[in-house]
């Protein structure tokens, strides 16, 4: 490790009554006040310039350097040691797609591809450092509730480490994909016949009555590696921060990590200007964009119902810290339809990038913020996509061939003979 690691140790503190936990303590809450815990590091010994220095050398360093969340290893876990558990991952491209940006109406629009990840979505950055936590603390089993890619996730990661993985998804409601990951990676998986939110309660007395460690994205650790999505992307774009960064909002422990990314490196002297956050919910499932419009003055629970089910959450966890990573970068926060979001979708797909429906919440809220004047055209944006197009191939397969009228942009299978005549009736005919 390099003179920039800090020798002082990180701690835990209390982001609503400010009690300060040892950084091996595994309550998942506040134990005095039931608030979220939030991960505080020293400040690196590096800063500027030379933390950027430091950063870029990690990048040709090979191994140990590998991974796009260990890389910033001084603003996520200063002092993992040996217990990393590492894929590795990150590392995720930035794409530049003209269909893309013609839809969204940006023509300086990047695609921050978390998809690109070892189990396809942006989960593996949290989880990586979540499951190192669980091997520092010495937990005998994990446990997360999830709508599917946080069980796909933690079922890879806690394989790798070797400690048994508990998950619980609501039955009926996780795309074929995702579940299919967690059975294959041998996490003992639950249906609960119940949504999200009632998966997210029953994990939490699970976890607290057998003393598994929660990987839910209430843990800060998870959060401490979600920031490298947004360091890494400042990273790509040489710390010259874009006006927006964009992403889809379900729980809010992204939209949290992202604030906190951006406040702390603002703070170190990596960039000098804070980029504006703008959260997209989908219109079924937006408790967040209620409140917003509220001012934060309110908190509603609302009954989910989306086709994107990764953002379908009625009741989202880490809605406080959500509201301070807005305030803090003046962000704002906007849903859009669930039309809207697939049509986004089979636009990102056709352009041969590709998302899952989630995903592209990020680029149909572009549209929408550049249509009511908020995002310029001449604005410099990244939109996030969060998870991979082979996540749910249900609702693609539905959007292309089942719906009636088909959709803009569906691409129906078409069935032929085996005979040439017919392949060149198909080549013939305009559509
Ligand atoms: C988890 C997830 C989200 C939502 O992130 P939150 O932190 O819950 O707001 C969005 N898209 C995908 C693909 C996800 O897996
Ligand atoms: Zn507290």
């Amino acid at each position: 490790m390099t003179s920039a690691t800090t020798p002082r140790a990180s701690y835990q503190r209390c982001a609503t009554c400010g009690t300060e936990y040892s950084d091996t303590d595994a309550s998942p809450r506040c134990v005095s006040c039931g608030g979220l815990l939030e991960v505080v590091h020293a400040p690196p010994v590096l800063r500027g310039a030379d933390l950027r220095a430091v950063f870029a050398a990690r990048r040709s360093d090979g191994p140990g350097s590998s991974s796009g969340v260990w890389r910033y290893h001084e603003l996520v876990m200063p002092n993992a040691g040996d217990y990393v558990v590492s894929h590795p991952e990150g590392n995720t491209p930035l794409l530049a797609r003209d269909r893309v940006s013609s839809y969204a109406g940006v023509s300086a629009l990047l695609l921050k591809h978390e998809g690109h990840n070892p189990t396809g979505s942006f989960k593996d950055r949290g989880m990586t450092v979540g499951v190192t936590q669980a091997r520092r603390i010495g937990a005998r089993a994990v446990a997360c509730a999830s709508t599917g890619n946080t069980s796909a996730s933690l079922a890879a990661y806690a394989a790798q480490a070797g400690i048994p993985a508990l998950v619980f998804v609501p039955a009926g409601q996780v795309a074929t994909g995702k579940l299919a990951q967690s059975l294959a990676y041998g996490a003992r998986t639950l249906l609960v016949k119940g949504d999200f939110d009632a998966c997210l309660s029953l994990v939490q007395e699970a976890s607290e009555r057998l003393s598994i460690y929660l990987l839910n994205s209430i843990n800060p650790f998870r959060i401490e590696g979600q920031k490298t999505i947004a360091i890494e992307a400042l990273e790509q774009l040489g710390w010259d921060a874009p006006d927006w960064l964009v992403l889809p909002a379900g729980n809010l422990g992204n939209t949290a990590a992202f604030g906190k990314a951006l406040r702390e490196v603002h703070e170190v002297g990596l960039i000098d200007r804070m980029p504006r956050i703008a959260a997209i919910q989908a219109e079924g499932a937006a408790p967040f964009a209620s409140s917003y419009r509220d001012e934060f003055t309110t908190r509603p629970k609302v009954r989910a119902e989306t086709v994107a089910t990764a953002i379908k959450i009625g009741d989202p966890a880490s809605f406080d810290r959500a509201v301070t990573a807005i305030r803090s970068t003046n962000g704002v926060v906007t849903t859009v339809s669930d039309a809207e979001i697939l049509d986004a979708k089979a636009v990102v797909d056709a352009s041969g990038v590709g998302c899952e429906p989630a995903s592209a919440a990020s680029v149909a809220g572009v549209r929408r913020l550049v249509k009511e004047g908020i995002i310029r055209p001449s604005d410099r944006v990244v939109a996030v996509l969060t998870g991979h197009v082979l996540k749910d191939p249900g609702a693609l397969l539905r959007y292309h061939q089942e719906l009636t009228p088909p959709p803009a942009f569906a691409n129906p299978p078409v069935e032929i003979e085996p005979t040439i005549e017919a392949v060149e009736r198909v080549l013939g005919s305009k559509d």
